[in-house]
């Protein structure tokens, strides 16, 4: 008989070669994985015997598969989860749960494993994959109301929704699930007018780390309701599903400008001086990189913040007199390259808008951060990056004016009014150490202009102070009391254990 140990290194040749020699994440885990195979025994516990889904332990030939899969990123961490898991229905979770009690394992959920900083690799947890847990449930059109799981993707939500005049604030990205996305907050489309994502949850049934279901909302549990609106990948619980409140689908045009990096000093105080007269009627999105106007020369390519105003209206006349703002300004005279046409566009065309989603997996570390002063974030940032950037497809992305807030009760924290995030794209381990030291530049550089982070979109594996800096010293403090009090042993992984 094959001991787990010779199971183990077959099947990670076998993962490595399917790979191929460029991704490297996995080759530095040998010793960590040997480390970890030693402790399995049998393939699934007898408390799990009837247990109807998936159980994927240690000793299990399918474990490195699931490990590769879990998580969306090509890099993974050297951190080995001691069992995944992925339950059918809540009696399957039932189960879970008092296995890992009883086991005294910790649990961590995973909707559609987007988050840069990894959880869903926690070492020695039980990874609970909840991707079956995809329902949309009945759309109440008069309310603008539904109940949707949280493996649920943004695309498909928000395609039910339009059928039915409706559109939900989920992420910009369609293949991002909404389980991970509105408990950080959730930055989605239109959010000058709707906020954050997680504003538009309006309840949540949740399953605690004793087994029970609760719901959470403005009237029960409401610490819970409370914390989930803001607290990231750190919620102690599991989210079953979330009661959304849908808003009527706008009518959208597009407009476009290109600034190279010598303009930013003219072009993003332009943007800025027109935020007061636009009233949340458009957004205004910038990225930053290797991106050029249509027909560009091959040899003419450069750095450029390419900008996006989307303008929102209940009708497409309303939404022409907002573009307006921008379109009738300076702005225009600023750039190297525009087209300010106002092209309408539906809500679901907003999916096909973002090039950069194509090689997202291939982001070896992210920091998103809220700023008043976006001039000097992006003057500093594109100067950095374009000169030293390893990787060309590494870019940065701006929302001028975004109104990152949510109404109480919630334990997001507004920070200022402009948010700004970068991604540093590489594929071996040698690119992710050459990426943490720019990472580390950056952060020096930017210190000083940054009010606070997006717990969503944070590298807590680099940066684990940064989850502190996402909150108010009296929303952080609440936090802690009421994980203590919903989670006392804390079984689930949380960055609040840092
Ligand atoms: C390509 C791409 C595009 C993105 N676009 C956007 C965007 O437009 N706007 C934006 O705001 N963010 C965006 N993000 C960031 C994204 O919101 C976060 O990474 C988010 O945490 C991922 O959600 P997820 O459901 O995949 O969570 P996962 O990575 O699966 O889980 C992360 C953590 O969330 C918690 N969690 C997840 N599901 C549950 C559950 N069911 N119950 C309890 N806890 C749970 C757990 O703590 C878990 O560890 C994007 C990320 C990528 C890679």
């Amino acid at each position: 008989m094959m001991n787990n140990n010779h199971v183990f290194r077959r099947t990670l040749l076998k993962a490595a070669s399917l790979l191929g020699a460029g991704s490297t994440g996995l080759l530095s885990m040998g010793s960590a994985l040997a480390k970890t195979v030693q402790t399995t025994s049998s393939a699934r516990p007898a408390a799990l015997a009837h247990f109807k889904g998936e159980i994927i332990t240690r000793s299990d030939s399918r474990y490195l598969g699931w490990f590769w899969a879990m998580s969306w990123y090509r890099i993974k961490p050297n951190t080995f989860p001691s069992m995944f898991a992925r339950p059918t229905s809540r009696e399957d979770l039932a189960l879970l749960m008092a296995y890992a009690n009883q086991t005294q394992t910790r649990v961590v959920a995973r909707s559609s494993g987007h988050n840069i900083s990894n959880p869903v690799l926690a070492q020695d947890a039980i990874t609970v994959d909840m991707s079956l847990f995809d329902e949309i449930g009945e759309i109440d059109v008069a309310s603008k109301t539904l109940w949707a799981g949280p493996g649920v993707f943004s695309e498909p939500l928000n395609k039910a929704l339009y059928a039915k005049g409706l559109a939900f604030p989920s992420a910009h990205t369609g293949f991002v699930t909404i389980g991970g996305y509105l408990l950080g907050g959730g930055m989605g489309w239109n959010m000058p007018a709707w906020g954050m994502g997680c504003g538009s949850v309006l309840a949540a049934e949740v399953m605690l780390a004793d087994g029970k279901i609760v719901t959470a909302s403005a009237t029960e549990n409401t610490d819970l309701y409370w914390a989930l609106r803001g607290v990231g990948p750190g919620f102690f619980g599991l989210v079953l599903r979330y009661k959304l409140q849908a808003h009527a689908a706008p009518k959208i045009v597009k407009n476009t400008f290109f600034y190279t990096l010598d303009q930013l000093d003219k072009a993003v105080p332009a943007f800025l001086a027109l935020l007061p007269a636009s009233k949340n009627r458009s957004e205004v999105l910038g990225a930053m990189g290797m991106f050029n106007p249509p027909g560009t020369p091959k040899d003419k390519e450069t750095w450029h913040w390419a900008v996006n105003v989307f303008s929102y209206g209940a009708t497409e006349k309303d939404a022409q007199e907002a573009a307006k703002v921008f379109t009738q300004s300076d702005v225009g005279k600023h750039a190297t390259w525009s087209k300010a046409e106002s092209q309408p566009l539906g809500y679901l065309d907003l999916y096909s808008q973002l090039a950069t989603d194509f090689y997202s997996e291939f982001r070896t570390s992210e920091v998103a951060l809220f700023t008043d002063d976006p001039t000097q974030v992006l003057k500093k940032l594109g100067a950095r990056l374009k000169a030293k950037a390893l990787d060309p497809r590494s870019f940065g992305f701006s929302v001028l004016g975004c109104n990152p807030t949510v109404l109480e009760p919630c334990s997001f924290t507004y920070k200022a009014d402009h948010y700004v995030s970068w991604y540093l794209i590489g594929t071996t381990n040698d690119d992710v150490k050459k990426n943490y030291a720019l990472m580390d530049e950056l952060y020096q550089e930017l210190k000083p202009l940054i009010k606070g982070y997006y717990i969503n979109e944070i590298d807590l594996t680099h940066f684990p102070h940064m989850a502190r800096e996402c909150f108010s010293d009296d929303k952080w403090k609440k936090l802690h009391a009421v994980r203590k009090q919903y989670d006392p042993n804390k079984r689930f992984v949380s960055y609040l254990d840092a």
